[in-house]
């Protein structure tokens, strides 16, 4: 009886958050690939006014495209921590009769794709990847540190029809390059300010330590030693479940990895720390649906005004 009332509610649970991603998204034939209604189009906007009202003073603005370097990606080691994830841009390469040849296989049903080329591309995996080598090429950080504000759409092959995990979704970003001392000062204070931003947006909430999810068996000693380093913090909204709530900010410590990658230095030569906090806008914005409901004019009026909405 206890276990068939489990079921019905958790039925009931997966028919209300069917009905959300119905009326927020438009399907386009594969999963974790959608259209956005302006409706929820007029939230992330919203919500990016919101982060912007909260940027760091001195913040270095930087938007990136959803594409980036794959060398400089390469560098960063990604194929070691989540080859499993990575989009690789590819394209037909060679001479015009070449290109036709694989257009007339295609025309005649025959596989094409297998004559694809690799580009000088990946899609971006997070926002704030191409910050590092461009700030190095710069020279030393200068003392007190640097704050940068970027954005991208970013792209994770984790295909899925949960309303929280897109392939495709904006991130937004506060980097701080500096000392150990600067990275940490600013992680903390943003670990403060993220929790008043979601009281602010009536959005129910947990800090809690996490990992990456590195890849195979050598990512779970990773994963560990990530977790008693504390590098990663998340603020967890339950979006689907209290069991498991959704990570919709992190707060990260990369300690010197960029730093040592990118000969990233401070002003008196040591390297470099460097730190961000993602904001996951899609998410927040599901969050704040799940939370509030369909429609924004039914929102409490006090969200309504943070949000200008
Ligand atoms: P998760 O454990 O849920 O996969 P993550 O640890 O991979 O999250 P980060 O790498 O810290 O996430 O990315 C920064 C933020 O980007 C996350 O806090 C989240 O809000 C958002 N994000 C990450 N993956 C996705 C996704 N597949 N769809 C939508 N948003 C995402
Ligand atoms: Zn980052
Ligand atoms: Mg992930």
């Amino acid at each position: 009886m206890f276990a068939n009332a489990m079921a019905a509610e958790r039925a009931g649970e997966e028919e209300r958050l069917e009905r959300l991603a119905a009326s927020l998204f438009h399907p386009t034939g594969v999963d974790g690939v959608y259209g956005r209604t302006g409706a929820y189009e007029s939230v992330v906007e919203a919500l990016t006014a919101l982060i912007t009202r909260h940027r760091p003073a001195g913040a270095e603005v930087f938007r990136f495209p959803p594409v980036m370097s794959r060398k400089h990606l390469e560098r960063h080691g990604y194929l070691k921590s989540f080859p499993n994830l990575l989009g690789c841009v590819s394209c037909l390469c060679g001479s015009e009769s070449e290109i036709l040849g694989v257009v007339n296989r295609f025309e005649e049903g025959e596989p094409w794709t297998q004559s694809l080329e690799a580009a000088d591309l990946v899609l971006a995996p997070a926002a704030c990847y191409p910050v590092y080598p461009l700030v190095a090429a710069r020279g030393p950080i200068p003392r007190g540190g640097q704050v940068f504000d970027v954005a991208a759409e970013c792209f994770r092959r984790e295909p899925s029809r949960d309303i929280d995990r897109f392939q495709t979704f904006r991130m937004r970003e506060y980097v701080c390059i500096g000392s150990p001392e600067e990275i940490q000062a600013f992680r903390g204070a943003w670990i403060d300010r993220a929790q008043q931003l979601a009281d602010d947006l009536g959005l129910p909430y947990r800090i809690d330590l996490a990992s990456d999810p590195f890849f195979g068996r050598g990512g779970q000693i990773l994963a560990i030693s990530a977790i008693q380093q504390e590098l990663k913090f998340e603020l967890l909204i339950p979006v689907r479940s209290e069991e498991r709530p959704t990570a919709c900010m992190s707060f990260n410590y990369h300690r010197e990895h960029f730093g040592h990658i990118w000969d990233l230095v401070t002003e008196d030569g040591t390297v470099a720390h460097t730190g961000c906090v993602a904001f996951g806008m899609d998410r927040l914005a599901v969050a704040l649906f799940a939370t509030h409901g369909t429609r924004t004019a039914d929102w409490p009026a006090a969200v309504r005004e943070i949000l200008n909405l």
